[in-house]
């Protein structure tokens, strides 16, 4: 993490909020968005998804989005892969972080995969083998991603052990981070800070982790307050909450990225993050999406009088 900022904010718009709507992004737009993005002081952006093409069109040009955005001075590109093959090809690309995510929940894993928790961490093994075989020095950094671990749309409930349990089984197979997601916005800030405390004792306070938090039931700014507090210190957001659940319509996406950076630096949390440009890069975005839903009320509400963003002071 860079040194002059106390929260990395990890931008997945382009592939969270762009794979659940309909409006398909021409590759230079993509590019337009992460560019202007990456200028407005966002450290992180996670380009693209390297799944098959047929089952996710919007995400068919993630190597060409992930070669170009390597580029950008300063930038960490992450990329998510769901299996093997997707992580050759992002490793191939040149992406800085690779995610990797499995279901803590079996039945959401089974029916997302289909395949068993433990053939999911065996994947990830094999993946980590890859990397190590492909890049000796190990500079693509792979995020091993605990998807329902807050709850789950199929199975309800998902025990805190079980987290903790495949927490440490990635950390053993090699994973270099950890994100911890409330895929179907579940989560409520109690939950939140007890699972982060308890995750901590568990794999250790030097552990870098991060939380990925759906605003689906109004609580995702609520459960990134939680996080912080915990000691989180990455969090995922989509610029204008883009994106949703496809089977829950009317749904929000991802937490709002100009939400985030302005809750965060106004808790004089740095984030470096400039929140007129980041409006600024909003409005592109916006450009493309014909008709699609953005959230998020920092945009009409603008900063309180007196403000001084934490970065900026
Ligand atoms: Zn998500």
């Amino acid at each position: 993490m860079q040194q002059d900022i106390d929260v990395l904010v990890h931008e997945v718009g382009p592939r969270d909020g762009l794979q659940s709507i309909k409006t398909v992004f021409p590759t230079g737009a993509k590019l337009e968005w992460i560019k202007a993005e990456a200028a407005a002081g966002v450290p992180q952006i996670q380009v693209g998804s390297f799944v098959r093409p047929d089952l996710l069109p919007q995400m068919a040009d993630s190597a060409e989005v992930v070669k170009e955005a390597i580029r950008i001075p300063g930038l960490t590109v992450s990329a998510l892969v769901p299996n093997l093959k997707g992580a050759e090809n992002a490793i191939a690309a040149g992406a800085h972080q690779i995610g990797v995510v499995m279901s803590v929940s079996e039945a959401h894993n089974k029916s997302n995969v289909n395949r068993t928790v433990d053939e999911s961490l065996e994947g990830f093994r094999q993946i980590v083998e890859c990397r190590n075989a492909a890049d000796p020095q190990r500079k693509t950094v792979i995020s091993g991603g605990l998807a329902t671990s807050f709850g789950c749309t199929i199975s309800g409930p998902v025990p805190v052990a079980d987290v903790m349990r495949r927490a440490e089984q990635l950390l053993k197979l090699g994973a270099d981070r950890l994100s911890v997601a409330d895929t179907v916005g579940f989560a409520n800030p109690k939950q939140v800070r007890d699972l982060f405390d308890e995750l901590f004792r568990t794999v250790g306070a030097d552990v870098a982790v991060g939380a990925h938090f759906h605003d689906t039931r109004g609580l995702g700014l609520a459960n990134a307050y939680a996080a912080v507090e915990a000691g989180v210190r990455e969090l995922d957001s989509c610029l204008g909450g883009l994106g949703g659940c496809p089977y829950a319509p009317g749904a929000s996406g991802n937490i709002v990225t100009e939400d985030l950076v302005f809750m965060l630096e106004a808790m004089g949390l740095r984030t470096g993050v400039d929140l007129d440009a980041l409006l600024e890069v909003r409005e592109l975005m916006e450009r493309h999406l014909e008709g699609e839903p953005t959230q998020g009320t920092f945009v009409t509400a603008g900063p309180p009088l007196g403000f001084v963003p934490a970065s900026a002071a």
